[in-house]
């Protein structure tokens, strides 16, 4: 009998989410005086990042204006003259965060546009001097302009590597960073709960913690309106690292939910990446689950496995094509929250951080 070849399982190719689509070359008036205009970025499950301009009698000002270097530059330069502007028309850059892809063209703009940058009271990027200098550069190499020389908490003797724009060198990409990056050092830094005045409305910041320890949102409570920078986005959760500089990363991301949930007549979210939407507080309380569904699998993998490093407890959470440091990072976040709040311990074992529930019984 000769047995037909198995046809493996054709499994159907993902559809792009929304956050991956590519920069729309439109400019779309999402409110009266605010402006969505999309650049094109290439970052793992990224096609581009929405650029907002807030339209005053001083000009305009933007929020979250790209990746750094000349391509994003002549793309945001663009759609500025697509809406009327040109870059000195632009008074303000508000960056939501330190990633690249939302502070870009902010140094530049400052420098040579005179734009004022506003960011949170913590703003850091990986490029803030204080960090440079306290990294030795061995001779010959390019001098370090990201965390690739932060020891990973759960792996000894190993670094991390951030997020690379896919087919990109990881040498030309640090000499590109090096070349470009202009540190947008801001100009004014805001606390939680401040009014700025944009686009002929009062913006309330709102310090939402999580993705990174600086995370701007701004809401506008007479129209309704949330700039939602990556906190929260329309179909996918932003990434939770553990590598930043909080205890406990996730506590703080779901507070931060929990404040943006809480807010009254949100009507329209504008997020960093993807379609405006409407429903925020039942967004923010479905992102909220899913992590906790990611603790409650950590829980039930933790009573298989007994102890088991983040690598293992990473591929628990994660598909094959999403292992690595990446998946790690946001392993190590949930795991350090278990630990922090009283259900696991850790300890060193074989040059890696294990983790294991705590015995009850
Ligand atoms: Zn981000
Ligand atoms: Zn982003």
């Amino acid at each position: 009998m000769r047995f037909r070849k198995t046809v493996p399982p054709v499994t159907p190719p993902r559809r792009p989410t929304q956050e991956q689509e590519p920069a729309s070359p439109e400019i779309t008036e999402m409110s009266p005086g605010i402006l969505r205009s999309q650049l094109p970025i290439s970052l793992p499950g990224l096609g581009h990042v929405n650029c907002y301009f807030l339209e005053d009698e001083r000009g305009v000002a933007v929020i979250d204006p790209g990746m750094p270097g000349p391509a994003s530059w002549r793309a945001l330069v663009h759609r500025l003259k697509q809406a009327g502007y040109r870059p000195r028309h632009v008074h303000t850059v508000v960056v939501t965060h330190s990633h690249p892809d939302h502070f870009g063209g902010a140094g530049r703009l400052r420098d040579v546009y005179g734009s004022e940058v506003i960011t949170h009271r913590s703003f850091r990027t990986w490029f803030d001097p204080a960090d440079d200098e306290a990294l030795p550069t061995p001779a010959g190499e390019a001098p370090s302009v990201g965390p690739w020389d932060h020891a990973l908490p759960w792996r000894d003797g190993t670094t991390f590597r951030p997020p690379m724009p896919r087919r990109v060198n990881i040498g030309l990409y640090r000499l590109a960073l090096k070349r470009f990056m202009r540190t947008p050092a801001p100009t004014r830094r805001v606390d939680d709960a401040e009014v700025i005045t944009l686009g002929r409305r009062p913006w309330v910041s709102l310090h939402t913690p999580g993705h990174t320890n600086d995370h701007l949102c701004l809401f506008d409570p007479v129209a309704g309106i949330v700039l939602s920078g990556d906190h929260v986005l329309p179909t996918i959760t932003p990434h939770i690292s553990g590598l930043v500089a909080g205890a406990d990363p996730l506590s703080e991301f779901f507070a931060s939910l929990d404040k943006v949930a809480a807010l009254h007549g949100v009507q329209l979210v504008l997020p960093a990446h993807g379609q405006p939407f409407q429903n925020l507080a039942s967004r923010a309380n479905d992102i909220r689950a899913h992590h906790q569904e990611r603790l409650d699998r950590l829980r039930t993998a933790a009573e298989e496995l007994g102890d088991a490093s983040v690598e293992a407890y990473s591929h628990e959470l994660f598909k094959p094509r999403s292992w690595g440091q990446l998946a790690e990072s946001e392993t190590y976040a949930h795991l350090e929250h278990l630990r922090i709040t009283g259900e696991m311990v850790s300890h060193h074992q074989a040059g890696a951080l294990h983790y294991r529930l705590i015995e009850t019984r």
